[in-house]
């Protein structure tokens, strides 16, 4: 676990190098990461469309993402919530403007488990809110089950929310089979909601 405070970080989050120490370091514009992974993390907004609806991404779900997300996520490195969507809190600020934001819920047993919600704070740091108001019906593995099976997953509205915009912003952090993305947009969708998608990372499979 790294040493933190939310207002000013002595060393990068991610290799941990002392921030004041580098060269260049009055270059460095992010309050979190050396120059090295400012870069690897910044990356500007794209669209892809999948199933005729518009995504919004900021890159594809390759090796290095996914270990700083098993880091964050798994290993409980918690002050990387740092390095998600921090970078891009300008880009996403201007897609959300004033709208809603919901977020793709993941199951009460990992939350549970993890004893954090990776993606709300991921968010929360941005000066985001989002609202965890869906809930997954069934909280077995999606990765255990065959595709006939995760498609019988589904999501509900929780009992009771706030009132949202008629447009919202639907949030997760990777998309790779699109499936909880997609049940979750239908589900906003039938409450009368427009719906704008928006993710980190996307699976370089939608990419082709
Ligand atoms: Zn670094």
């Amino acid at each position: 676990m790294h040493p933190y405070t939310p207002k000013r970080q002595c060393h990068c989050l991610w290799c941990l190098v002392p921030l004041d120490k580098q060269d260049f370091s009055f270059l460095i514009r992010h309050d979190y990461l050396c120059c090295e992974h400012e870069q690897f993390l910044t990356s500007k907004v794209k669209q892809v469309s999948i199933k005729d609806r518009d995504i919004n991404y900021f890159f594809e779900y390759e090796h290095t993402m996914a270990s700083l997300f098993f880091r964050y996520k798994e290993h409980k490195d918690i002050p990387l919530c740092g390095c998600i969507f921090y970078p891009h809190r300008k880009d996403l600020k201007t897609i959300i403007q004033d709208r809603s934001v919901v977020i793709v819920p993941s199951s009460v047993t990992k939350t549970q488990l993890r004893g954090f919600h990776p993606l709300q704070l991921s968010l929360e740091i941005c000066g985001i809110k989002s609202l965890d108001i869906l809930e997954k019906i069934d909280n077995s593995d999606q990765k255990k089950k065959g595709k006939a099976q995760r498609n019988l997953t589904y999501f509900r509205m929780k009992s009771s929310y706030p009132t949202l915009t008629h447009e919202v912003v639907l949030i997760d952090d990777v998309l790779t089979t699109g499936n909880s993305l997609m049940r979750c947009w239908d589900l906003l969708e039938s409450q009368g909601h427009h719906v704008i998608g928006c993710v980190l990372a996307i699976n370089s499979s939608w990419l082709m």
